[in-house]
């Protein structure tokens, strides 16, 4: 059994949120106060993303130890999308695909923003996801949607479009348009270096988790095995296609052996771990593939 999957063995993780408002668009803090609202939590990088306008990190730099990225959420016109690692605004052409074309031809990160936004939770359906399936993820979590119609958390979705042959990445982050939005969902990316280089590589290329609370400290993949190790998880999950549940662990540590089985029975194409913890804090690496022998 052998897993491609998007992990090292490097313990330096570092924590950011990709996705973030400020006075410039519709926030309630300026940039100024939202750069020092991450730096207090002990975030170490940070995306300002206002709507279809370019803020530039070098403005704000020097006044903080703070890694940031370039960002914009791409929001007139049509379902927003988010721009990660580019330094403009793309202009929001309401054929998305012109817009994800657009961004990853520059190099930039494209992720699909809050999929289940509004009471009919089809601000992205799976149609639509489908459709644009080249972009690098989706927003798993958006933690502004707590607060607004629709739903915050779309594993289900994620799952459904996995279970196709999707490659997409799954991201937390807490779209703050208030101080009290701040800390809800992260990502927690596999870097040694600070740089934006390195965390935009991470984060293009999946090595980081998403979290709403839970922290991992390692994730080591051997053949089949893949072990987890949490500082606050109360169960750890390991689950395949459509979300299915395998294996459940109790505890903050957990090693699941990957059935052999499930890489010879039709249908099943990876596997992802899930953490659970206290008050229904989650932590969610990235789907791991079963590979053929
Ligand atoms: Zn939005
Ligand atoms: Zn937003």
């Amino acid at each position: 059994m052998q897993l491609d999957h998007p992990y090292t063995d490097e313990r330096s993780w570092l924590k950011g949120n990709l996705h973030t408002h400020t006075t410039l668009s519709d926030g309630s803090q300026s940039v100024e106060d939202v750069i020092d609202t991450y730096a207090q939590r002990g975030y170490d990088f940070l995306a300002i993303s206002d709507h279809d306008l370019f803020v530039d990190p070098a403005d704000y730099r020097d006044e903080t130890g703070l890694t940031l990225l370039p960002a914009v959420e791409v929001t007139a016109d049509g379902p927003h999308l988010q721009q990660v690692g580019l330094h403009e605004a793309p202009h929001p052409d309401e054929d998305r695909h012109t817009v994800v074309a657009t961004i990853l031809d520059a190099g930039g990160i494209a992720i699909l923003n809050h999929p289940k936004y509004q009471s009919h939770l089809e601000h992205w359906s799976a149609a639509d996801i489908r459709e644009l399936a080249t972009v690098h993820g989706i927003e798993l979590y958006n933690g502004v949607i707590e607060r607004h119609l629709g739903a915050a958390t779309v594993t289900d979705r994620w799952d459904q479009l996995l279970s196709e042959g999707h490659h997409l990445w799954g991201y937390a982050n807490d779209d703050a348009h208030l101080a009290t939005d701040v800390g809800r969902g992260w990502n927690v990316v596999q870097s040694a270096d600070r740089s934006p280089a390195a965390i935009l590589d991470a984060l293009a290329t999946g090595r980081f988790y998403a979290s709403t609370g839970v922290s991992i400290s390692a994730i080591v993949i051997d053949g089949g095995r893949i072990s987890v190790e949490t500082t606050n998880a109360t169960r750890i999950q390991l689950r395949s296609d459509h979300g299915v549940l395998q294996q459940t662990v109790d505890g903050t540590a957990a090693t699941f052996h990957v059935p052999e089985q499930l890489a010879h029975r039709s249908g099943h194409t990876y596997v992802r771990v899930e953490c659970l913890g206290w008050a229904g804090e989650r932590a969610w690496t990235q789907p791991m593939y079963l590979l053929d022998e």
